[in-house]
């Protein structure tokens, strides 16, 4: 049963492949919100490709989780043709507060910094995998194979082989590429033997939604301290989603308090400016952690999101750089596609890692400074950090190349993003 799944022919292009000997050009492992971006980008490219996904959808769409969405990832979802879709079931920010403890001096960034309508988004898990794999289960050219796992994989010189548990059966699939989009733990990635680098932070982070009793009016926050940042990131329906950096310890016993002692601890952190809040549902404890990959690619695979980095969640950055990560190599793969070169040869993949691993590695450096500076008590730091804000503050220049350089808009631009 899972053979005939698979070997359905959706187009002439998987007919083709299936006389060179390949069931599919591109096998994606992974349909989180990356590895769906990824193909969704590939669904006018021709190519016949296989998404896999080990979750059932329910589950996957239900994580509870909620990210900024900066406004380079908005404009690679227009280019998609995905975002009016995405747009009416998520929040925009127009305004960004940064303030360091009880230092009175706030940074604010606003929309007319980068001439836009809007600086940025903030949507919930399910408001991106939902239309993103409604998108991906219409296309022609993609197969959605969910729940299946990926259990091994084997690289040769011009084919890729995918072992894959389907209901119980295991079906073998060939393959031009494999791209592990299978997260921060990827089994893709070790078994392909790439080391990583990085650490663990001697933080974690605490996610949780509340509602305030006053207007978010659509502004977020980065309220820095010496135990680490707390955010306010604005969401539909006036309520907002907090993400409060704090030691382990410490952490750990803010999850242990029962609800009413935590809001009271939320409510100092937050502040007085949207009134009393509410909690919203449970809230979660995340393992912090930067890491990057030796290697985005082999020959036959490429790593794009959280199997090829990871970095603090302080700006907002994990996702948008994994989105940046499928929309640059669907550049590359359906300009190699459309010159007749083989997708999966490491020339080609080459190409994707010169492009996304030193922009990622700008940005996991920079939310590591950022992290460390600001959760210092050393009086020189403070100092410095204090005394850049108030430089922020007053020259406009520079507020806003550090506003462009977290939102994506200081590296290269994918051509999806330019509405080509
Ligand atoms: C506290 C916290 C707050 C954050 N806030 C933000 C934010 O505001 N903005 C932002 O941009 N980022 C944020 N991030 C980062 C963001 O959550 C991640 O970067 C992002 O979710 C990674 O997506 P992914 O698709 O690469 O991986 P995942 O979401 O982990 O998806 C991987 C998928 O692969 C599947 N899979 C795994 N192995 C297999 C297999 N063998 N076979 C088949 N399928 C498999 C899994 O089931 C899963 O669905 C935050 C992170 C944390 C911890």
């Amino acid at each position: 049963m899972a053979q005939a799944q698979l070997s359905k022919i959706t187009s002439p292009s998987q007919a083709l492949a299936q006389k060179r000997g390949y069931d599919y050009d591109l096998v994606i492992v992974g349909g989180g919100i990356i590895g769906l971006t990824l193909a969704a980008a590939l669904n006018d490219s021709g190519l016949r490709i296989l998404l896999i996904e080990a979750r059932v959808q329910s589950a996957s769409v239900m994580k509870g989780q909620a990210y900024a969405i900066h406004m380079l990832s908005a404009l690679i979802y227009q280019g998609i043709g995905i975002w009016d879709k995405i747009l009416p079931q998520i929040e925009t920010y127009n305004r960004v507060r940064l303030s360091d403890a009880d230092y009175s001096g706030v940074v604010e960034f606003n929309t007319s910094d980068i001439g836009s309508q809007d600086l940025g988004y903030v949507a919930e898990h399910q408001a991106l995998l939902y239309p993103l794999q409604e998108f991906v289960k219409e296309s022609p050219n993609i197969t959605y194979l969910c729940p299946a796992e990926v259990i091994s994989t084997e690289y040769l010189e011009n084919v890729a082989t995918v072992e894959v548990k389907i209901a119980g059966e295991i079906c073998k699939i060939r393959s031009h590429l494999v791209v592990a989009a299978d997260g921060g733990k990827s089994r893709i990635r070790q078994a392909a033997g790439i080391k990583t680098r990085g650490w663990k932070y001697w933080q974690s982070c605490i996610v949780a939604f509340v509602k305030p009793e006053k207007c978010h009016n659509n502004t977020a926050y980065e309220k820095f301290q010496s135990s680490g940042p707390f955010a306010i990131l604005p969401l539909p329906g006036n309520r907002c989603r907090i993400v409060w950096t704090a030691p382990h310890d410490e952490a750990k016993e803010l999850c242990a308090l029962n609800d009413e002692q935590f809001l009271e601890q939320l409510q100092q952190r937050f502040g007085e400016q949207m009134g009393k809040l509410e909690l919203l549902g449970e809230r979660f404890v995340f393992q912090v952690q930067l890491m990057q990959s030796n290697r985005y690619v082999l020959n036959r695979l490429a790593l794009i999101g959280d199997a090829a980095h990871k970095c603090h969640p302080v700006g907002g950055q994990g996702l948008n750089l994994g989105i940046r990560d499928a929309a640059a190599l669907a550049q590359i793969i359906k300009e190699a596609h459309s010159t007749g070169q083989d997708i999966g040869n490491i020339k080609v993949l080459k190409n994707y890692e010169r492009w996304r691993k030193l922009e990622n590695l700008a940005i996991l450096g920079f939310t590591d400074v950022l992290d460390r500076v600001f959760s210092n008590k050393f009086f020189p730091v403070v100092i410095a950090r204090r005394f850049g804000l108030w430089v922020m503050q007053r020259v406009r220049f520079i507020r806003i190349f550090n506003l462009k350089l977290m939102i994506g808009l200081k590296g290269k631009t994918p051509e999806l993003a330019k509405g080509e």
